[in-house]
């Protein structure tokens, strides 16, 4: 079952719902098929009428600021030792990327997280904060390093890292074999890195959208605190982004296509196993279109996500 062990989490889950704008190739339909409360969707398709309620609602006129103001909490939690995964679910073409990367001029949630991460770091005067960052794409079972140092500009399939293994130690704790971890010691070079792991996400793909609609791009932040106080231990933890395939290949798919979902999604369950414990936190962004003809489709990936709740 996709993601079904996302949802049986023993930690809080949290569900946000964000609906993008119409782009400005789309025409707007005379009756929208989504309406708004403060915490509910409206979805019309055909003749039906389904209701939604979320812990937050991002109408179309949300911005960036206003979905990471919403997210911040969870960072701090992410510093005080718990694990933490936000995740970007939903159909191709909803946004997912956008809240997640952003563009330069409205950068999304994962810049500004990790800049929120240093920032508080930075203010903590009673521990010493440091940070390693990896990242990492998920297709059809196949673990793909996004920063090994060989990795090339342009896509080269033999020199990047393919094909990572995972292994789980006595204690449970889950590592992925030769992933590259990069220690971050300031924003830009965080920044730096992590632009060139989605560099590398879409050139080894023949285009871009391909390359969200059936991936799982992952990006990982480890936390290491330690209180400046003779003989403290170092407290470790993880803050996950992850930005989700498309959710229309994730349920909709026919018998041959469940299978490779499946290798896909147990890849992912098996990751975030030691992320998804008693004390972890989990936001599930759920991205929805306004458009009449994906109304079907958003009713889908709603529907899927009450049971998260
Ligand atoms: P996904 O990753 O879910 O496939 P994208 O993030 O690529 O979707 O978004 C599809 C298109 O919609 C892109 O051109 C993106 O810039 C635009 N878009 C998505 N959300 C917003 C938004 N909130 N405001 C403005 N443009 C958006
Ligand atoms: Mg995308």
């Amino acid at each position: 079952e996709v993601l079904n062990k996302i949802i049986d989490t023993k930690g809080s889950i949290r569900v946000f719902c964000r609906v993008r704008p119409f782009l400005l190739t789309e025409r707007r339909p005379i009756r929208e098929p989504v309406s708004f409360g403060p915490d509910n969707v409206v979805v019309r398709s055909g003749g039906a009428r389904k209701e939604f309620e979320f812990d937050k609602v991002f109408h179309q006129s949300a911005t960036q600021e206003d979905v990471f103001g919403e997210v911040k909490p969870i960072l701090r939690s992410a510093l005080d030792g718990h694990n933490v995964c936000v995740l970007a679910y939903g159909q191709t073409g909803t946004g997912k990327t956008f809240t997640m990367d952003g563009t330069n001029e409205q950068p999304g949630l994962a810049p500004r997280a990790i800049e929120e991460l240093f920032n508080e770091a930075s203010m903590d005067h009673t521990h010493s904060v440091t940070f390693t960052m990896s990242m990492l794409e998920i297709y059809m079972g196949n673990l793909k390093d996004l920063l090994s140092a060989r990795q090339p500009l342009r896509s080269n399939e033999a020199s990047t890292k393919c094909n990572l293994n995972i292994q789980v130690d006595s204690k449970g704790c889950v590592e992925i074999e030769g992933l590259t971890e990069v220690e971050v010691h300031d924003f830009t070079k965080a920044r730096w890195w992590y632009n060139k792991g989605r560099r590398v996400r879409s050139t080894s793909w023949t285009n871009v959208n391909e390359a969200s609609s059936r991936s799982h791009c992952l990006t990982r932040i480890t936390i290491f605190r330690r209180g400046d106080a003779v003989g403290s231990k170092t407290e470790v933890s993880k803050l996950w982004m992850i930005d989700l395939g498309g959710s229309e290949r994730l349920l909709k798919t026919g018998a041959i296509g469940q299978t490779l979902d499946e290798g896909r999604n147990s890849k992912l369950t098996q990751i975030l196993k030691d992320s998804l414990g008693t004390r972890s936190k989990v936001l599930m962004l759920v991205h929805i279109s306004p458009r009449d003809e994906d109304a079907g489709e958003t009713i889908c990936s709603l529907s899927f996500t009450k049971r998260a709740r």
